[in-house]
């Protein structure tokens, strides 16, 4: 069966990369209908947007995606189009595994974590008010009114939102995506203990649907802060880890680096319609149009995708060519090498051919 798949190369490394994770899948063997657009900077040019609508409609019609990193202007009022893209298509859950393969130098050998992160809400929904508008100084009035606290007039404020539907609906995915990939253990990562209403609702929650799982799986909870050290010290201890947007984004960077870097750690955005599979690193706008970084953050991403739908023979094949090609340590970029600067390090693509000649035997 031929497969439609929406490709966004993205920008900055995003082509590269996603080049070679597309030349990639294509040696498996599978066959897969391409259909490309364009979002973030070179859409911007192109067109004027950001965004096109074309990208959501793509993605809408085809209920998968391969999308390439693409930049977010810091402080220019410029929404980011990860964001947006997640949002419009309610693609609530974000799961990023963190595994080690040998081969990567990391701190720790035999990880096997899983980040179930809520994409829609929290501090990400982009309800800001910013310093000095009335808007904002009529919420610091109404706030002080209501709760007696009194926010300096000059602040700028970012509302977190975390509601009972939406942390219900991916307490749930976790547990069932924890049951379908024999996993052990559920534990609830939150800041419950200082906001009670937000972080608190999510633990609450949690607990409820865990109660519906009880005896199938184990459920736990910890403290975000507690959870970060216990990370870098025992990661063994862990098995999928159920986060609200704001920690589920910077526990998986803490987890990508147990395993050897924002290089290898690949993610899938999931919904109830359509999904979309994307490295968990950015584009690293100083690597573009070097062929320098390592495409496997992306070619993992892809593998997730085979599996999404159903290939799971051309998923398998990928990831072990993958496997072997860490292994034999001759075909590695930089930022797998001891040294950064070492002069046997190959570039994007050659690291790609090296996993398509592996594919191939
Ligand atoms: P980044 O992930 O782009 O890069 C940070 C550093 O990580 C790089 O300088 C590089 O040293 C390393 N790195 C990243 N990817 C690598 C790879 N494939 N191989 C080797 N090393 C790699 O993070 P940033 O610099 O904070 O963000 C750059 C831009 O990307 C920002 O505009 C940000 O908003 C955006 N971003 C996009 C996504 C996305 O598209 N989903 C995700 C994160 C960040």
């Amino acid at each position: 069966m031929k497969h439609k798949i929406t490709l966004i190369p993205g920008d900055g490394i995003g082509r590269e990369v996603s080049e070679a994770a597309v030349r990639c899948v294509e040696a498996t063997g599978v066959k897969i209908d391409w259909e490309e657009v364009i979002a973030g900077t070179e859409a911007l040019e192109k067109t004027g947007e950001i965004l096109p609508g074309q990208v959501l409609d793509s993605i809408k019609r085809n209920k998968v995606a391969l999308k390439g990193p693409i930049t977010t202007p810091v402080g220019t009022g410029f929404r980011s189009v990860n964001v947006a893209i997640r949002q419009a298509l309610e693609l609530f859950a974000c799961v990023r595994p963190a595994k080690s393969y040998a081969g990567i130098r990391s701190r720790f050998s035999d990880i096997d974590l899983v980040i179930v992160r809520e994409n829609s809400e929290d501090l990400y929904m982009g309800v800001e008010f910013e310093e000095g508008k009335p808007e904002t100084r009529s919420l610091i009035e109404q706030i002080k009114k209501d709760t007696k606290k009194q926010i300096r007039p000059d602040s700028g404020i970012s509302i977190k939102p975390i509601s009972k539907f939406g942390t219900e609906r991916i307490a749930r995915f976790a547990f069932e995506y924890a049951l379908k990939n024999n996993r052990k253990k559920v534990t609830c990562v939150h800041k419950a203990n200082i906001m009670k209403f937000s972080d608190g609702l999510f633990l609450k929650v949690a607990r409820e649907v865990a109660q519906e799982y009880a005896g199938r799986m184990v459920f736990e909870d910890a403290i975000v802060d507690n959870m970060s050290m216990q990370l870098v010290t025992k990661p063994h201890k862990y098995d999928v880890l159920l986060l609200p947007n704001l920690y589920g984004d910077i526990i998986s960077d803490l987890c990508a680096g147990l395993v050897g870097g924002l290089g290898v750690a690949p993610g899938a955005n999931i919904g109830d319609d359509s999904a979309v599979f994307e490295a968990v690193h950015g584009s690293a706008p100083k690597y573009k149009g070097q062929n320098k970084v390592n495409p496997m953050a992306m070619i993992l991403s892809a593998v997730l995708m085979l599996r999404h739908i159903k290939e799971f023979k051309a998923a398998d094949a990928l990831e072990d060519a993958v496997r072997s090609v860490l292994v034999e340590g001759k075909f590695l970029t930089y930022d797998l090498k001891a040294d950064p600067l070492d002069p046997s390090a190959v570039g994007t693509s050659e690291m790609a051919e090296a996993i398509i000649e592996k594919i191939k035997r």
